[in-house]
């Protein structure tokens, strides 16, 4: 490791650290005659030296990983306001139950009569998200948000076709996360924009225009993406429905809303919902999530199989459904995902899903009215689960949303989401979540005071930052496009 003054952690690569000979533990030589392995590989791919190791000693290994698991931002060390995301709480707990082995090691082929315990699991998970939700069936199969959009889309797809329906078109408000079009298209329909108004609100006569015998959805996220709760919306599910189309609602971030409102009941047809943001597991970098998706009875027939039904005291998956889209991922989905879910709804109960959404709306308010007045083009809220807040008019002397995003590092906050929703110029949008104390908001809310004042007096320190990372402003784009994926030795 070069040595510097300054306890900044300049970590070299484990392949930089090697030395030759070196070894962690010390083996004796063998006294195995060596043979040629018995192989099918061609000997035209095999290595002819032997592989190019680090050769280090077991300290080094260790301080290494650690190390470098100590130079990420995550939400066992810091804030992390990301927004649209939910970065809240895991309990660790829920990783224990996950990690038993009965689950960790089940087969899931094992044989119904010996597998009911998860089945029942998986079951009781279907049972909570459709009482919460107040819809009438639920399928866990799809493993992230925009898998769950494209089994809706699908299943809503399937359910017309099978009325003999002829509907190619998913309307979409232009304040949607990109999923939602990218879903529709996958799923061969077409995605066509509705626009939205100023406040975020959907512009009821442009939907209006839009809507028609060719409508298949109409696709709207709630809370909507500005964090508002969508005033119009039983009127919205009105007109969606006089056209013949289904209502079906982005439910990625329940946080604000479970235990307050039921979608069902605003009569959504089709919902998914990300356990692994509002039902806290673990998630972010690509990870491992699940996104189930619930429907009305009329669309139930169409769900992805097998599903667990229980027939008297026994659990058993059931592939017998004649009109079924098929299925959507292998066997019964992230199981270990919905293990953790299922863990969390027993901690929480009714009374405390409540609770939690009504912390997760006086967290973004209390922040809201911290920010307000830092930032003068706000969004009107109330807030639901999150703020949105604009750069423009914030920041003085050419310092943008990036830069104070970059800032905040050095004040040792995560970075919230910025330049979404489109629809907001410069925008930051902060989720605080249920869980966080008011020490820690008004630390935050501090920090973006002082970078405001910073872009006044000394906007180059802004707009050099990070200052105090282990890398500074990485080229994003050179990074996506030409990464450097393995170690060459000169
Ligand atoms: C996160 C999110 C999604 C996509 O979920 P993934 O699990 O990342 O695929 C879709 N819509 C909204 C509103 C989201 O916040």
């Amino acid at each position: 490791m070069p040595i510097t003054g300054d306890r900044k952690i300049v970590e070299e690569l484990i392949f930089e650290q090697s030395v030759s000979g070196r070894a962690g533990i010390p083996l004796p030589s063998s006294d195995v005659p060596r043979t040629e392995p018995e192989t099918s590989i061609p000997s035209a791919l095999r290595r002819r030296a032997p592989a190019d190791w680090p050769e280090v000693s077991e300290p080094q290994v260790i301080r290494h990983y650690t190390r470098l698991s100590q130079l990420n931002y995550c939400i066992d060390t810091h804030f992390y306001p990301l927004g649209s995301c939910t970065m809240k709480h895991n309990p660790k707990v829920n990783d224990r139950m996950a990690m038993l082995p009965d689950f960790s090691a089940l087969h899931p082929l094992r044989p119904h009569e010996l597998s009911q315990g998860v089945l029942e699991i998986l079951y009781e998970v279907e049972r909570w998200l459709r009482e919460l939700c107040g819809m009438d069936a639920f399928t866990l199969q799809p493993s992230a948000g925009a898998q769950g959009e494209l089994t809706g889309i699908l299943v809503a797809r399937a359910y017309h076709e099978s009325r003999g329906e002829k509907r190619t078109k998913v309307l979409i408000p232009d304040s949607a996360h990109g999923t939602n079009p990218a879903s529709a298209a996958t799923a061969g329909l077409e995605a066509v924009t509705v626009r939205s108004r100023p406040d975020g609100q959907v512009d009821l006569d442009d939907l209006r225009a839009k809507l028609g015998s060719d409508t298949a959805l109409f696709m709207m996220t709630i809370p909507g993406t500005l964090g508002v709760f969508e005033p119009q919306v039983r009127e919205i599910v009105d007109l969606v429905h006089r056209a013949g189309a289904l209502m079906y609602m982005d439910g990625a971030n329940l946080n604000a809303l479970i235990g307050l409102l039921r979608p069902g009941d605003l009569g959504v047809d089709v919902l998914h919902v990300n356990v692994h943001k509002t039902f806290s597991t673990p998630h972010g970098g690509g990870g491992p999530g699940a996104g189930p998706v619930g429907v009305k009875k009329a669309l139930e027939p169409f769900l992805p199989v097998p599903r667990v039904v229980k027939e008297g005291h026994v659990y058993r998956r059931n592939l017998d459904y004649p009109s079924s889209i098929g299925k959507v991922h292998g066997f019964q989905g992230n199981v270990g995902i919905l293990i953790r879910t299922y863990c969390y709804m027993r901690l929480q109960g009714a009374e405390g899903f409540r609770e939690m959404s009504e912390n997760a709306i006086l967290a973004a308010n209390y922040l809201r009215a911290k920010l307000a007045p830092l930032f003068p083009k706000m969004p009107k809220g109330p807030f639901m689960h999150e703020v949105v807040v604009s750069g423009e008019g914030a920041f003085a002397n050419g310092v943008r949303t990036l830069d104070a995003a970059k800032r905040l590092l050095d004040y040792g906050f995560y970075a919230p989401t910025v330049y979404f929703p489109s629809i907001v110029h410069e925008a930051m949008m902060i989720e605080p979540t249920e869980n966080e104390s008011r020490e820690t908001l008004d630390d935050f809310a501090a920090a973006m005071a002082a970078i405001v004042e910073e872009s006044l007096t000394t906007p180059e320190k802004v707009k050099t930052a990070p200052h105090t990372t282990p890398v500074r402003r990485l080229d994003e784009v050179k990074a996506a496009r030409e990464p450097i994926l393995r170690y060459r030795r000169d």
